[in-house]
């Protein structure tokens, strides 16, 4: 584990950086990324994007949006860095083949990474976002975020903390968005842009909210999608909070089956812990949010997980 200063001193000294973050980009991986990216480059360095994802356009609204690449087959990036962000190096999909670096350097604020051999490690989790951990890095390394850097920052910590509501925003993660705010970041500029849903989304909501299962004496409440429905619906990510809100319910949970053996889970909570839910199978996350993927068919994964949450609640999981 590296101290703060450590970490800054390793991005000083690289000239040719590459920056990615995990499949599935969220808020978080989105903004902590561009942010990165627009701060190291006021340092005068050569900075490039990969995600090995496509990035929802609603991320548009983002300066940088536009310069993420998406490695393409058989690719060979060469550089002095590679970062990666808000996740380990095992989520980052094809990066890890696309990019040769001497040096790997991983910065997050899991909890349940572990590290990874052969990599420099800067992890604190008692910030609520990764972007929040760039924030501090801005300090240490005697930059001042510009408006573009602010705007990216100030998404990755909104979208980690569902806008500041979460129990993972404290008084150090107002004060980063304050200084963001005044370095030009606009909050309903990013909350509209981001708020945004095709029309079908919202009806998928409706299908999904429809099939709701309570469970474990209604202290938990799932979605789960087949199959069909995951390949029939563009986009899902904001289905759990709407179950999460539900009188009594502690953990709420969306299943969606990707292949005929593969399902990819999303676990919020109040109380239990569901990144230890999720450390069963092999994800991981935080205390109140955590995911996992499960190579079973989706009537097993479902079972499975159902099963798993049933045993948190009653034998109390918590942190
Ligand atoms: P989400 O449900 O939004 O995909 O993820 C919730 C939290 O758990 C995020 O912080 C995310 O990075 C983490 N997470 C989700 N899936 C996995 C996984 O498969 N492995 C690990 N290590 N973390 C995950
Ligand atoms: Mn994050």
């Amino acid at each position: 584990m590296m101290t703060l200063s450590e970490t800054a001193a390793v991005l000083r000294t690289a000239d040719k950086v590459v920056i990615t973050a995990h499949v599935n980009p969220d808020g978080d991986a989105i903004g902590a990324s561009l942010g990165l990216m627009h701060l190291l480059e006021a340092l005068g360095k050569h900075v490039t994007v990969l995600l090995d994802d496509d990035i929802p356009a609603a991320f548009s609204v983002l300066p940088g949006y536009d310069v993420i690449r998406r490695p393409q087959e058989g690719e060979a990036e060469a550089c002095d860095l590679l970062v990666v962000l808000d996740t380990m190096s095992d989520r980052i999909g094809c990066v890890a083949a696309a990019v040769r670096a001497p040096r790997i350097l991983n910065i997050d604020h899991h909890h349940t990474n572990p590290g990874t051999a052969g990599e420099d490690l800067y992890l604190d989790a008692t910030r609520a976002a990764t972007a929040e951990i760039v924030c501090d890095l801005a300090e240490a390394l005697g930059v001042q975020p510009d408006a573009a850097a602010a705007a990216c920052l100030y998404t990755g910590l909104a979208t980690d903390t569902g806008f500041f509501r979460f129990s993972n925003a404290t008084a150090h993660t107002y004060r980063a968005a304050a200084a963001l705010l005044e370095a030009g970041a606009q909050p309903h500029v990013i909350s509209e842009a981001l708020e945004v849903r095709p029309l079908q989304t919202v009806r998928d909501l409706a299908e999904a909210l429809g099939e709701l299962e309570l469970f474990a004496g209604g202290r938990a409440c799932g979605i789960f999608l087949t199959q069909e429905q995951t390949a029939r619906m563009a986009s899902t990510e904001s289905f759990i909070g709407h179950i999460r809100v539900i009188d009594g319910v502690d953990v709420a949970v969306v299943l969606k089956c990707k292949e005929p053996e593969l399902c990819r889970v999303s676990m919020r909570s109040k109380h239990v812990d569901v990144s230890r839910v999720a450390t069963l199978f092999g994800g991981g996350g935080h205390v109140r949010a955590a995911g996992c993927t499960l190579t079973q068919p989706f009537e097993e994964a479902r079972k499975t997980i159902m099963t798993a949450i049933e045993r948190a609640i009653r034998e109390g999981w918590t942190a």
